[in-house]
């Protein structure tokens, strides 16, 4: 019984870890050198000029704080948080907030690196930046997550502003704590600045759209996918893996385009029905038992979830999408999958051996930093709106994401086929070529 529990314990804490980008990518790197090992794979391709590659692989900016807490028991604890600023050639810094452990420096660089590579691919006028506290945030009460985040706001003020670095929320921070950043950041500076930060509730300067936004992204790229592969989304197959904010607006959306989600999962189980399950019920069903399992009308797909969502990814489905954590495609199981397109909710599904097999075998990869950039493309329609102090109604919002996505799936689709090369190095060969070319333009000061 003990070792049950202790084997249970063990399994949900690396669960929990892997989810959260902790444990280094199955490539035994660590993700900044995973990150920067994709730098080079696009360099190569595109043969770029070695001194902007030497640019580039390093961050602009890197602040660490330490930031002292008084905890409710009147002791002060001192937590450490990071932000990193990769690039601003293109625009103000862009990046989400990370409350995590076992979060770490190395991994809130590539995360940075990684989102002036998304900004770019989707072509909005931002850099890259990530932000991070070293913390367990379940384990605070909430005044004292308050007084933290308060805390790590005053901390990076100095280096954020509207025009130059906006933060967003990430792993274990919402909506809520983006309003007391913005709250904190306003009372320093004397008036209300809601561009300082997107990811706020719609109250003090939200967007519409915010919460499906990854989502309806990555639906846009879908049909795009599905129109050049002349398959016809009415009656089409998906399966989708996790079932959190991405992977459930992922399958309402496939369901909204006539596709039958044949398949979802998450820690506890993955579910079976061939004619198609219904995501909003399926969700009703989450919110009452905690889990997609035992879902009525469903099968399971093994008895364990492990299993269950290893035979997931191997279903003869169209659309694949995980939009759980990193490394589930690997070399281990890319000859099996069967999918046509695999669509990445989730960042780093897809490992560097499982790309060159799933290439060789012709399947259409939507990589991540294309597949889920709608979030932060409905960011920045976030802080162009608080810029403005005009509020854009949810149809402006999805039209204009609509035209953002669709013209980057054409624009990494395109460069795919012009240089042969898989989707997701076509897509970092474009990113890097847009903040290469600006670095460029803008030349070396002083
Ligand atoms: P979430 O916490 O809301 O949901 C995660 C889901 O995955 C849960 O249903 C969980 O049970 C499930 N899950 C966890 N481990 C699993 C496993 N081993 N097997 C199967 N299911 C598992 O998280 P989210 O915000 O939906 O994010 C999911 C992924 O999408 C992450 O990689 C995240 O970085 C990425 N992403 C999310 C957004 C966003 O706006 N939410 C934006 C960009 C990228």
């Amino acid at each position: 019984m003990l070792l049950k529990t202790l084997i249970f314990n063990s399994m949900r804490m690396l669960i929990f870890m892997t989810l959260h980008g902790v444990i280094p990518m199955s490539t035994g790197l660590n993700p900044w050198e995973v990150a920067l090992k994709q730098l080079d794979k696009a360099a190569k391709a595109m043969n770029l000029d070695p001194s902007l590659h030497a640019i580039l692989a390093k961050p602009k900016r890197i602040l660490e704080v330490s930031l002292p807490v008084k905890m409710d028991d009147g002791s002060i604890k001192v937590f450490t948080g990071w932000r990193v600023q990769h690039n601003d050639a293109r625009g103000p810094h862009k990046g989400g907030i990370r409350y995590h452990p076992n979060t770490n420096l190395d991994e809130v660089k590539a995360l940075a690196m990684w989102m002036t590579w998304k900004t770019a691919v989707v072509d909005i006028p931002y850099g890259g930046a990530k932000g991070g506290i070293q913390v367990d945030p379940h384990k605070l009460s909430l005044g004292e997550l308050e007084r933290l985040t308060r805390r790590y706001a005053y901390a990076i003020a100095p280096i954020i502003s509207v025009d130059a670095d906006i933060p967003a929320p990430d792993v274990y921070t919402s909506p809520r704590e983006m309003a007391w950043i913005m709250d904190t950041y306003s009372m320093l500076k004397g008036y209300p600045e809601p561009g300082i930060i997107t990811g706020k509730p719609l109250e003090v300067g939200g967007s519409e759209g915010r919460n499906e936004a990854t989502a309806r992204g990555l639906q846009y790229t879908v049909e795009e996918a599905l129109n050049v592969l002349g398959i016809n989304p009415k009656g089409a197959t998906a399966a989708v893996q996790g079932y959190g904010n991405a992977g459930y607006f992922s399958a309402k959306f496939m369901h909204e385009l006539g596709m039958k989600v044949v398949a979802v999962s998450d820690t506890r189980g993955a579910i079976y029905n061939p004619d198609g399950l219904d995501p909003e019920a399926v969700l009703e069903h989450k919110k009452k038992t905690g889990s997609v399992k035992d879902f009525p009308g469903s099968t399971p797909l093994a008895s364990d979830p492990v299993e269950g969502n290893k035979k997931l990814l191997e279903l003869d489905v169209d659309v694949l999408i995980p939009a759980a954590i990193e490394n589930v495609i690997t070399k281990d199981n890319a000859d099996n999958i069967k999918a046509k397109i695999i669509a990445e909710a989730a960042n780093g599904p897809t490992t560097p051996e499982a790309d060159d097999i799933l290439f060789q075998k012709g399947v259409l990869i939507i990589p991540d930093i294309l597949a889920n950039a709608g979030g932060v493309t409905v960011s920045y329609f976030e802080w162009v709106q608080a810029r403005t102090r005009e509020w854009w109604d949810i149809d402006t919002v999805r039209q204009k994401l609509r035209a953002k996505m669709t013209k980057a799936f054409r624009d990494v689709y395109n460069k795919h086929n012009e240089m042969k090369i898989d989707m997701r190095t076509a897509a970092l060969v474009l990113a890097v070529g847009r903040v290469a070319k600006a670095m460029e333009i803008r030349g070396i000061w002083p």
